[in-house]
């Protein structure tokens, strides 16, 4: 029984296997397989960039993966945020950097943001009053003796709906 099984004949397998020669016998080409799995890289990351540039609300990561999973479901987390870090290197898109977590913005010129500090909820603080100052990165390495110095501007607030919440809770307690 050993033997039959060693030598397949339980499965009662032709001993010839008709060829076509025409037919190529290996239809795995490793060089068409790496071209592929470019191509859905290339894909993925397009795809990953016009989530940044639909969600325009200053997305999170976990924001720009459900929205990227309802179109590709096979697509995973790791992939996003490795495509989202990649986008952000490259500059085509501007990583957000504010406590509680990265967000991202599909507007990557130089701008500054505020923050609630309730919900987390980032938007654009705009204006010429918003800029940051180069004579402030002169002062501070003049003080410091550091070079290449730079900063951001980030503004903390409430934002309205948190105001309400908080209006419509202390008007319970009252
Ligand atoms: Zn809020
Ligand atoms: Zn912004």
């Amino acid at each position: 029984m050993l033997n039959d099984i060693l030598e397949g004949n339980h499965l009662r397998l032709p001993r010839v296997v008709p060829l076509h020669l025409d037919a190529p016998l290996c239809t795995f080409d490793p060089l068409e397989g790496m071209a592929s799995m470019q191509r859905r890289n290339t894909r993925q990351r397009q795809l990953v960039f016009e989530a940044v540039q639909h969600l325009r609300n200053h997305p999170t990561a976990d924001d720009i993966y459900l929205y990227v999973r309802s179109i590709d479901s096979k697509i995973s987390r790791g992939t996003v945020y490795r495509n989202l870090n990649l986008l952000s290197d490259q500059g085509a898109i501007l990583d957000v950097r504010v406590p509680g977590g990265d967000h991202f913005d599909f507007n990557t010129t130089e701008h500054a943001h505020l923050v609630c500090r309730e919900c987390g909820a980032v938007v654009d603080a705009l204006g010429p009053a918003c800029t940051v100052s180069e004579d402030a990165d002169a002062h501070v390495e003049a003080q410091t003796g550091y070079s290449e110095v730079g900063h951001a501007l980030l503004f903390t607030g409430l934002c309205p709906a948190c105001q309400q919440k908080l209006q419509e809770s202390e008007e319970k307690s009252a």
